[in-house]
């Protein structure tokens, strides 16, 4: 086993893995930027090396730097949790060159599938079915006019190396596909890096159901069931569940299966997600490949009752998977991401000291978070204040502790998300389980205070 593993990342996800490395007896380091010294994570951790100041190209994505700290503090293995370089081929190359065991998929693993017009290709060479579009990349607008007109409008332009909802663009006709072709291949460009591009069928109103996949490198991989998260604003999610009260029994064996033979194809090692769109019709299709932890990844772990980052490092050190189908799954979970934004003001991020913070606790109540009571949210990165995930023998108990747990949920000092989501657990539709990935956008009004709410 790894003797000391530091973690590149930040907030309540670099707290989730310390709390892992402690419980498996592992030592860990914490990295941080300037901004970040009063963070819990470089609290909690056993070493702590400033990594620099705190724009993130200049601390928590700067390769050297990381790399420089887990020599100088003798660390054997990097675990980059989410975002950051948690899907950086090259960073995980990186790793292994300087003798630092990385704690996720081979770079050969992350390439592929963070290309997206490449692994739809690699799923397509497995017969799992994808979303219909262009064969690969495509260069000039007359060509991609000629695939959109073949597979019919509306379609999405996609930043073949795209990620967190961002490098999309919708076109609803011939007349402004030009124009969005064009657009979307600048964004790309100056977004990922890369101007290429594929075009897409752009589903009605799918549902995003994905799968969670664990592997190791004796050849297991195996998935421990799906998670619903087709509550999302701008193509980002904001509300997770499972099971998705979408698939029957034998659906989910079906797409379950599918996305362990997507995972098999590439002899996949850690964990990982499979993502699908679903349709009415029950039709279901590849979207892309996850190939780190998610932000979401409690809803399974309390389902499940598997440690999935604990099962992550052990897998990365060479050990065998501890679990094995059939995987027992507990009543119905519920996730909130709980973010310094304003619904109002478009979502707009609100820095700034938390005077006051009271949790919400009680049984089948976890709450992931690294804020605290004097604890100044920095402007420089993402604005997830703390996720709190719900369970209950059935929905409907798992709803209503969230809508208690929501309730006593205390954050002042910055404008948070709670009564949006509030707002959510009240609504009938999402009480009815009737959404899809266009349901807030229809719902436009839990988006504002009710007038009557002062
Ligand atoms: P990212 O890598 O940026 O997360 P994804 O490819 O996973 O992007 O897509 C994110 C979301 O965008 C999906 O959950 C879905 O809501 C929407 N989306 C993506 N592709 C399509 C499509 N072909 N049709 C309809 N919605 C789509």
């Amino acid at each position: 086993m790894f003797k000391k593993v530091l973690i590149a990342n930040r907030g309540e996800i670099a707290l989730r893995v310390i709390r892992a490395c402690r419980e498996l007896g592992i030592q860990t380091v914490a990295v941080y930027s300037e901004a970040d010294r009063e963070s819990l994570h470089v609290r909690f951790a056993d070493d702590d090396v400033c990594i620099g100041p705190a724009p993130a190209r200049e601390s928590y994505l700067n390769i050297p730097r990381i790399i420089a700290a887990a020599e100088i503090a003798g660390a054997d293995a990097i675990h980059p949790g989410y975002g950051f370089l948690a899907e950086n081929a090259e960073f995980a190359e990186i790793c292994v060159a300087s003798n630092i065991n990385f704690i996720g998929p081979t770079a050969q693993q992350i390439r592929v599938m963070g290309d997206k017009a490449a692994a739809r290709n690699a799923m397509q060479a497995v017969k799992v079915p994808i979303i219909p579009g262009s064969p690969g990349p495509v260069e000039d607008s007359e060509e991609a006019l000629k695939f959109a007109r073949e597979i019919g409008f509306p379609v999405i332009i996609k930043a073949a190396a795209g990620g967190g909802g961002k490098g999309m663009r919708v076109s609803t006709d011939p007349d402004d596909f030009t124009r969005s072709f064009q657009l979307a291949r600048s964004e790309a460009l100056s977004a990922f890096g890369s101007g290429e591009v594929y075009i897409e069928k752009y589903l009605d109103r799918p549902r995003h159901i994905e799968f969670q996949i664990m592997g190791d490198r004796h050849g297991n991989i195996i998935h421990l069931g799906e998670r619903d998260c087709s509550v999302q604003r701008r193509h980002q999610k904001l509300i997770e569940e499972a099971p998705s009260v979408a698939l029957t029994q034998d659906l989910r064996e079906k797409m379950g299966d599918a996305a362990v033979k997507g995972a098999k194809s590439i002899d996949y090692v850690g964990a990982g997600t499979i993502e699908m769109l679903l349709n009415a019709d029950k039709s279901f299709y590849f979207m892309e490949m996850n190939t780190r932890i998610q932000v979401e990844h409690p809803v399974t772990e309390m389902l499940t009752g598997v440690d999935i980052v604990k099962e992550q490092i052990r897998v990365a050190a060479g050990a065998r998977l501890s679990i094995k189908p059939p995987i027992e799954r507990r009543g119905h979970v519920i996730e909130c991401r709980v973010n310094a934004e304003d619904p109002a003001r478009n979502f707009q991020p609100s820095p700034g000291r938390i005077d006051v913070f009271h949790p919400p606790g009680g049984p089948g109540v976890r709450l992931d978070t690294h804020v605290y009571a004097g604890y100044t949210v920095p402007p420089f990165y993402d604005s997830l204040l703390a996720k709190l995930i719900c369970q209950g023998r059935d929905r409907q108990e798992a709803l209503r502790r969230m809508q208690v747990a929501l309730e006593s949920f205390i954050i002042e000092g910055v404008t948070t998300t709670i009564p949006f989501l509030a707002r959510v657990m009240a609504n009938k539709h999402f009480q009815e389980g009737a959404v899809d990935t266009k349901f807030l956008e229809r719902e436009s009004e839990l988006m504002r205070e009710p007038l009557n709410a002062a």
